[in-house]
This record gives C-alpha cells, structure tokens and sequence, in this order.
C-alpha cells in the first residue's frame, strides 16, 4: 500500500494498447488517490480491476470539462489526492485534460506527471524518420477542404509532422499529402501500436497512399500518420537513388548506372558518383 501527496494532482498515462504497458508507480498511484478522474468510467474500469485498482472514478469530459473542474478543484484543495487518466495514452494529448490542469495549476495546486505510453511519441520511435526535431498536429480536420488547407499551411515544414487520424479518413488524407507534398515525399503510418495487428509501414507518400487505398486492413484499427519534413526530401531521394545506383553498376559502368540512378530517383548525379571517384556516396561499398 502506496501513499500519495495529498492536495495533488496526478497526471497519470494508460496504456495505448497493451494493458500491461501501465507502470509500477502508476498501479500504485491510482490505487491510492482519493478519486480517479476518467474520460470515459465505462472504459477505463476493466483496465483498472485488471491491476487490482477500485478507486472510485468520476467522469471528466470533452463535455463537462468546464463543470466538472470546479468540484475536482475543490477536492484538491480540501486535500484530495486525485488522479487524471483518459481512455488511452497521456492525459491532453489530443484528450480531455487541460483546463482542469490550468485550473488546478493557477489555484497553486501542484500537478505531478506520472509518464506513460503515447501513441505518437510511440509511432516517432518506430519510424526511421529524424526525430531530433518534430511538430504534432494532432488531428486533421475531417473535412477535405479544410484538411487541404491546413496540409498546404505545413508544405514548407522541415521537422518531422506528427499526426492522428481516423482509420475512416486515413486513406483520403494520405491521398491529399501525397498530392501537396510529392509522390516521393517520405511517410510512415504506425497503426494498432502494441496491439495484435500492430504495423509500421514507410514508403514515399505514393507507393504508401496506394497500399492502403488498396487495402481495406490498412484502414482498420488506430493510427498515426509521420510526415517527413521538407529538407528530408532530398535525403529521401538520395537513399532512393543509392538504392538503384547500386542494382545498375552490376550491369552497367558506374557513370552510366549514375546517370540513370539519378534521372530515375531525382537524386544529384554527383552525390551518386562523384566525378573522378569510383565509390563516394554509395553508401554500402
Ligand atoms: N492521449 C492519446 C495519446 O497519448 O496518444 C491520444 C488520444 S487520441 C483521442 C486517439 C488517437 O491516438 C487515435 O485516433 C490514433 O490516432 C492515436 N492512437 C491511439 N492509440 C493508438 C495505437 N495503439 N496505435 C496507433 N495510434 C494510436
């Protein structure tokens, strides 16, 4: 049996997925606050009685958020310890949560993160793309107009864009990158995260809107879309040319393989098979 500071706010991660990915100290937290804050009670209660936790749980949603967080304010400061969970991954992101954490925070409550799964730092750590600079735009709009312009407002953004989608839309909106972006534009759709039908799939925005359009499995389940950004594009089609560089020089004299390399993938010739040097930029000997 765990103590927890009274008068506290826990911010507490679920799992995306996999209801084993809840830590030791997040099993032990929300077994010994006051009152469980839940998106949805319903959802969260079989995770909960399968760690041995029957804290009593109230509803904090999209919808009653604003009346809901003057009660949970009041419990805090009368010396409750409470816990905020949602239906999956880490509380506010792209979930219910802060308005109760700014509240709680102007009221001068402390607010504790208790770290956790999250669906899009998960997809970030899969992808093989540069994850040393990112943006996560959450949700697209599901309208295609709307969609459209918000993709044109990132065409010049050179980190990584991180996104959530519906499975219903997935296929429409990587139609509409691949038509903004370029064909060759590198994408990633990380879908069912720690689930059975888990697949991270990472191909040039084409080759990877074609596949799920063709497939009804690629767009089932939850997903998250991982964008390239701008300058990687280069990167992108130099990999690519390296690729079909090294199949032609088996056939062909290397300056040629290049030549075609080059006009086959877009990628510099130079950077390929740089003049006077039989290997640079190869890559793989
Ligand atoms: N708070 C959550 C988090 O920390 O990731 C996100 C909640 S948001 C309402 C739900 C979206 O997250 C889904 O539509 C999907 O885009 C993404 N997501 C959640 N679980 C996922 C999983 N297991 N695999 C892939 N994407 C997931």
């Amino acid at each position: 049996m765990s103590s927890v500071q009274p008068g506290a706010l826990w911010v507490v991660a679920t799992p995306i997925g996999h209801r084993d990915d809840l830590s030791a100290r997040a099993i032990a937290t929300l077994r010994a606050v006051a009152v469980i804050a839940a998106e949805d009670t319903r959802h969260s209660r079989p995770l909960l009685l399968h760690h041995g936790i029957d804290t009593p749980l109230i509803a904090l949603h999209e919808h009653n958020e604003r009346d809901a967080l003057d009660a949970i304010v009041r419990r805090l400061q009368a010396g409750d310890a409470v816990a905020l969970i949602s239906d999956a991954g880490t509380p506010l992101i792209s979930d219910p949560g802060f308005r109760l954490v700014r509240a709680a925070r102007a009221a001068g409550i402390r607010c504790i993160p208790l770290p956790g799964a999250c669906a899009a730092i998960a997809a970030l750590s899969v992808a093989g793309l540069p994850s040393d600079r990112f943006v996560f735009e959450g949700f697209l709009p599901p309208k295609a107009a709307a969609r459209r312009s918000r993709l044109q407002e990132l065409a010049g953004e050179a980190r990584t864009v991180i996104f959530y989608e519906s499975s219903h839309r997935v296929a429409e909106s990587l139609a509409d990158m691949r038509d903004i972006f370029g064909a060759g534009r590198e994408a990633v759709l990380a879908r069912e995260l720690t689930k059975l039908f888990e697949t991270v799939l990472g191909e040039p925005l084409a080759e990877l809107a074609a596949r799920v359009a063709a497939d009804p499995d690629q767009q089932r389940g939850e997903c998250v879309i991982l964008l390239a950004g701008r300058g990687e594009q280069v990167d992108a089609k130099l990999a690519e040319g390296q690729r079909i560089f090294a199949i032609l020089r088996e056939e062909l004299a290397p300056a040629k393989a290049a030549k075609l390399a080059a006009a086959i993938s877009g990628a510099p010739r130079k950077a390929l098979y740089g003049e006077g040097n039989g290997e640079r930029g190869t890559g793989n000997g």
